[in-house]
């Protein structure tokens, strides 16, 4: 069976006050762009919804694209029918053996609402009649109105009917592009590809920064970072990579500075270093894949002596998360099978076995003294390769 529509709720947009319309008008573009391709599919914004006519394409194959595009909580599949009861009675049956043939089902409910008031038979009579017309036409089959294997969804509209039966679980969140900027600290590892993907959920736009140092890391531990990006580019649209030459600043670190301070100073270059690339590029806050505990350099201890050095907010999304919750993720977003490949990050060259898990701010600064920090910041800086990972230019960036 094929179904005409897909009708996609929202989810947290539809709790916005003043501003919904700008949430909404970017969802809708959001799915036009994901959409983009098949022409014949129509995407159209009713008040508190999108509908899309399939037209012909496959209903799966559309809820696919759409399920991972954030601010739609879920998306239901439905087919139209006119207000005759007979038509309606005649359109539930067809869904339920429509989702028969897909998966067992033994209970179903069905659930009218009237949007047409003026229609003239009650929502529980429908619900009975309509009910009726199923059971006299299926065997084996019951109703279960509080945990039914299916709930075929009828709604009396204006002038037609939509009844639904299959339901798809989005990824909710806000659409991207209505949070504001963000620059990501994107390693080559499982954490900041899910620390990024929670913040497009969440609707930021993300640039992403890496610090490479070759000829010690290798081109195929840069190539894992733009593929990591181009995950990102599916979820949160286009995604600028600058690709930092790192590797004056640590052999300085590595030269000047006694073994157990090293990472904790690298890490406050590298925040130097993307704060001012945050500034050029108008975001707001950085972001990192930190965890509370998970490695030396992610203490309360260490995260505050790294803090010090920028002024601006550093998102950690997966602060209080454990590995196992973060890498169920990282499957779930394909990330994990690119983070695991055994390519070198510059975080692990010249540091030491046992950094230190509780350095402070005083011994930082005072071990900074030993390095020109305002030069390899700049060098840096000036080094910089932008890579532009997504094809089109994002048309709404007027809109915003
Ligand atoms: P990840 O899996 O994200 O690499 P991790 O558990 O390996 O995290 P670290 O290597 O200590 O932890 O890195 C902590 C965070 O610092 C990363 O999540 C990332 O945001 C940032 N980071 C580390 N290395 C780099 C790098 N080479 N370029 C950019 N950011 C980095
Ligand atoms: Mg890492």
């Amino acid at each position: 069976m094929r179904y005409d529509q897909l009708v996609l709720s929202f989810g947290e947009i539809a709790l916005k006050g003043k501003n919904r319309q700008m949430f909404s008008d970017l969802l809708f573009h959001r799915v036009r762009e994901r959409l983009r391709d098949l022409p014949s599919v129509k995407v159209r914004m009713p008040y508190d919804h999108i509908e899309i006519d399939l037209n012909g394409a496959n209903g799966d194959e559309v809820a696919e694209r759409l399920r991972h595009v954030f601010g739609i909580q879920s998306i239901r599949a439905a087919i139209e029918t006119n207000l005759d009861l007979q038509e309606m009675q005649a359109g539930a049956l067809k869904v339920l053996l429509g989702e028969q043939a897909n998966r067992p089902i033994r209970t179903f409910k069905i659930s009218t609402k009237r949007k047409n008031k003026k229609y003239p038979t009650p929502s529980n009579e429908l619900n009975h009649l309509i009910g009726a017309h199923v059971l006299r036409n299926t065997e084996g089959i019951k109703v279960d109105v509080h945990h039914p294997d299916l709930e075929i969804k009828v709604e009396v509209l204006e002038n037609r009917a939509r009844i639904s039966g299959r339901t798809y679980e989005a990824a909710g969140g806000l659409p991207v592009g209505s949070a504001g900027k963000v620059l990501l600290l994107l390693s080559g590892g499982i954490d900041s590809p899910v620390a990024g993907y929670q913040l497009m959920r969440r609707g930021a736009t993300v640039e992403a920064i890496h610090f490479h140092s070759p000829p010690y890391t290798s081109d195929r531990a840069r190539q894992k970072v733009i593929d990591l990006a181009e995950k990102l580019h599916f979820y949160g649209g286009d995604v600028k990579l600058h690709i930092v030459p790192f590797t004056e600043a640590q052999l300085a670190i590595r030269d000047s500075l006694p073994e157990s301070y090293r990472m904790t100073i690298m890490r406050r270059m590298m925040l130097r270093i993307a704060e001012r690339v945050a500034e050029q590029r108008g975001a707001l806050a950085l972001a990192t894949g930190e965890s509370l505990g998970q490695v030396a350099s992610q203490t309360l201890e260490s995260m505050n002596t790294i803090n010090e050095v920028t002024n601006l907010p550093v998102l950690r999304p997966l602060i209080a998360m454990d590995k196992v919750d973060i890498m169920t993720i990282a499957k779930e977003i394909d990330t994990y099978d690119i983070s695991i490949r055994p390519y070198e990050d510059c975080c692990t060259l010249f540091l030491p076995r046992a950094p230190k898990t509780k350095p402070n701010r005083e011994h930082a600064n005072r071990f900074e003294k030993n390095l020109p920090i305002d030069a390899l910041v700049q060098a840096a800086v000036d080094g910089i390769e932008t890579i532009d990972i997504g094809r089109h230019e994002d048309s709404m960036d007027a809109l915003l």
